[in-house]
């Protein structure tokens, strides 16, 4: 029976791991943090709520093989996810901003979508071949609502102006001139495992040829234990820093405990200001998460930093509008070809993208029946 090496406990890892456990394969599965799961890990804290320990994690999605794939290793339960806009005046605005938000900022009263359209349509600026995020979106909504909700939270954010990053960054945030007030309305699929990701986790690689030691970080000297490689490691790392380092954004989680267990609607407030925190979530928001009740619920706010002010804890790649750091992947994409026989880089830190987890779940499916019809 070949043996196999998986470094990441997280869902790159754990797709790969199983279908090549179900494929007949021995499985070794590392990971250098002391759990599975990966950025998806949650636990049940003091105040008797789930938090992930990553920040929250909403599963959306199209794609219905991967919704089928994944709900045969846990209970999914529907899950709406909403997203408020705390503004100056302390009004919380819909987000995406939608025909409720543009009547909050302009003192408006419109009433139906094609009111709104042409509003924006007034606001927008005539710019043609937008080359940046911020000719992006002020070709689309014009400049004060670009300004408030985009520019201060960009800077916190990614500590860039939107002329200095890449359209492709903001082209996937959805604007709306209705009232639908839902994050992922595009997306026919959102769920949430009923007994949290962890559960998930533990059915994802409970199979008798996959084996999982924590706390381990990857060492070349275990390649030549295993027949071949598969590796969510961060791709620069694994070469030595080669060719340069692949800079990330990390985010700082501040936990904080209220006796306010009244529900507001929603479940991430997003910050305007020019303060150091993007947004805070509620946990009580998600079904399932007040896992006992003790009258506390738990809020986690976010703060931004560079990855090395936070353990090297990469999670966000950095996309400039030059693609620099997309050169600096392509080199090291290249050296790890060279190496394809033994070794395949996978997952977030492996091709330096940012990918939510339907993406890395259908990736990773797709990945591991390609390297299997191969064998
Ligand atoms: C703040 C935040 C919020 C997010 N919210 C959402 C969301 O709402 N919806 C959504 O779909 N997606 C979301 N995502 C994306 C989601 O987290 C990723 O899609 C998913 O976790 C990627 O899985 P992965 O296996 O590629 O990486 P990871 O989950 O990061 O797993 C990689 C694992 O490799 C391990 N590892 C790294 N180096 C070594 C080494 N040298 N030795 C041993 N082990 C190593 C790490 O410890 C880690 O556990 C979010 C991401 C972040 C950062």
């Amino acid at each position: 029976m070949k043996s196999i090496l998986i470094v990441g406990a997280g869902f790159a890892g754990a797709v790969h791991a199983r279908c090549l456990a179900e494929a007949g394969y021995r499985v070794q599965v590392i990971d250098q943090r002391p759990h599975i799961a990966g950025n998806v890990y949650d636990y049940v804290d003091d105040n008797g709520m789930r938090v992930h320990a990553y920040g929250p994690h909403l599963f959306h999605t199209k794609n219905t093989e991967v919704a089928d794939w994944i709900r045969q290793f846990g209970v999914f339960v529907p899950y709406t996810h909403k997203v408020r806009a705390r503004l100056p005046d302390g009004q919380f605005a819909p987000m995406p901003i939608n025909l409720d938000t543009v009547n909050m900022v302009f003192g408006t009263d419109f009433t139906d979508a094609a009111q709104v359209a042409a509003h924006l349509a007034r606001v927008a600026l005539p710019i043609a071949e937008p080359a940046n995020a911020a000719e992006h979106l002020y070709s689309k909504i014009g400049r004060d609502l670009t300004d408030l909700f985009f520019r201060p939270y960009t800077k916190k954010m990614w500590v860039l102006d939107l002329e200095d990053m890449s359209a492709a960054v903001v082209k996937r945030i959805p604007l709306r001139s209705d009232r639908t007030d839902t994050y992922f309305a595009d997306d026919e699929l959102q769920m949430m495992p009923r007994d949290g990701y962890t559960a998930l986790f533990q059915a994802l690689f409970d199979h008798p040829a996959i084996a999982i030691s924590l706390s381990t970080a990857f060492d070349k000297a275990m390649l030549a234990g295993y027949d071949f490689c598969f590796n969510a490691m961060p791709i620069d790392a694994y070469f030595d820093f080669a060719e340069g380092e692949l800079p990330y954004r990390s985010i700082r989680f501040h936990h904080a405990t209220s006796d306010d267990t009244a529900q507001p609607g929603w479940c991430t407030t997003n910050y305007t200001d020019t303060g150091k925190l993007t947004r805070a979530t509620r946990w009580d928001a998600l079904p399932h998460h007040v896992v006992r009740e003790t009258g506390r619920r738990t809020i986690t706010a976010e703060e931004p930093c560079d990855y090395r002010d936070n353990a090297m804890e990469r999670y966000y790649p950095v996309k400039t509008a030059d693609g620099r750091y997309q050169a600096i992947y392509d080199r090291y994409r290249a050296l790890a070809e060279a190496q394809a026989a033994r070794i395949a880089f996978i997952g977030r830190c492996g091709t330096y993208q940012y990918l939510d987890m339907d993406q890395v779940i259908n990736q990773s499916l797709a990945h591991v029946r390609r390297w299997l019809a191969r064998q």
